[in-house]
């Protein structure tokens, strides 16, 4: 692995009071390149430009993956990542699903570690606060036909970003579409695949202008049953059973679904992981049995949901507040990854 500081580092410049997600980048980048078949070494140099041509196969063809992880601050000499075998071995399985290569996980967590221990001062000292993780490949090659590329790059930047809920927590409000799916069965809706995002921003735009925060996403084939929200797994407390749609080829296995899912165990609380129809959550909001609705992922942890808008109804949930089954969660899953709480499942990697 090949490191090469910056001299000149532009954290005095940063505010760290006043983060935006995603805007601010820290000194360092790791880079490597896909060719004859190989992946270089590592190398871990200054954040900066990359040059490229017009004809970058990339930029047509959509053939790019990314991952979304974080660092936190764990106390004095401790950063903690989380759970890196399982991002670590979803960015391959995206790789596989868009014909790229995969990379040894000797190179993602060498890579990573160094890179971080570059960047230690980057990653914020306040909870709820962190470094945010992105590694990203794409083809690479300057060539515009229709198949997958030979060559390939992959990256590592990170952002220093702030907590979600710097005000306390505000549930969201979803709507179902009923012209636009994210997923179809055999498609790519399992894998972090750039063109996923690219086709939600549409229908989470017309989401935004009839005053929801998310889409709740629904099968492509029946437009009945719940799939997941926004770029958020999605749970439902139904009496004391915790319910989420089951993995079975467009939902994302968020890294945070699996937690919760785990955590939510250990309490001793029955997880049903199947399908659940739109008509079903209304029913149950209807009879009295839905408890609690909230979002798991990366970034937002736990979004408790305030409101679900589907077909012209609409219901509330919980007063529009965080229940305490959701805010146990939150609390439990920050504990570890902040270093507060035990590592009973041993998620944590420290840096
Ligand atoms: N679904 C989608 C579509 C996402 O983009 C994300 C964010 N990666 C998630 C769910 C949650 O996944 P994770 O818990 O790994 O962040």
């Amino acid at each position: 692995m090949k490191v090469t500081p910056t001299s000149n580092s532009r954290i005095s410049d940063i505010d760290f009071s006043n983060l935006q997600f995603g805007r601010i980048f820290s000194d360092h980048m790791l880079e490597m390149t896909y060719k004859d078949g190989t992946w270089s070494e590592p190398d871990i140099k200054p954040y900066g430009p990359i040059t490229v041509e017009p004809s970058l196969h990339a930029l047509h063809y959509g053939q790019a993956i990314f991952e979304g992880m974080k660092a936190y601050y764990a106390g004095p000499g401790t950063i903690n990542l989380f759970r890196l075998d399982d991002h670590h071995e979803r960015l391959n399985n995206s790789a596989k699903r868009l014909c790229m290569p995969e990379l040894s996980s000797d190179n993602f967590i060498r890579g990573l570690e160094e890179l971080i221990k570059l960047d230690h001062q980057w990653v914020p000292k306040t909870f709820g606060h962190a470094l945010y993780l992105r590694p990203f490949m794409f083809a690479s090659e300057h060539y515009i036909a229709a198949k997958a590329s030979s060559e390939y790059k992959f990256f590592i930047i990170t952002s220093p970003v702030a907590a979600y809920y710097s005000e306390g927590f505000n549930p969201v409000k979803l709507t179902t579409s009923e012209k636009f799916v994210r997923a179809v069965r055999g498609g790519t809706g399992e894998a972090k695949a750039a063109g996923n995002y690219a086709g939600s921003f549409l229908p989470a735009r017309d989401a935004r202008e009839n005053g929801f925060t998310q889409v709740l996403w629904l099968d492509a084939l029946e437009q009945k049953y719940v799939e997941e929200v926004g770029t958020m797994n999605i749970f439902f407390l139904i009496d004391d059973k915790l319910v989420t749609p089951k993995l079975a080829g467009t939902v994302l296995p968020g890294i945070t679904r699996r937690s919760v899912t785990a955590l939510a165990k250990e309490w001793g609380t029955d997880v049903e992981e199947r399908r659940i129809s739109i008509d079903e959550i209304f029913e149950a909001h209807n009879n009295g049995s839905l408890k609690e609705v909230f979002g798991a992922g990366t970034a937002a942890v736990i979004s408790p949901v305030g409101l679900i808008h589907h077909k012209g109804e609409t219901i509330t949930l919980n007063q529009n507040e965080i229940g305490p089954f959701a805010k146990k969660m939150f609390d439990r899953l920050t504990g570890i990854q902040y270093g507060k709480t035990e590592d009973t499942f041993d998620w944590t990697h420290p840096v």
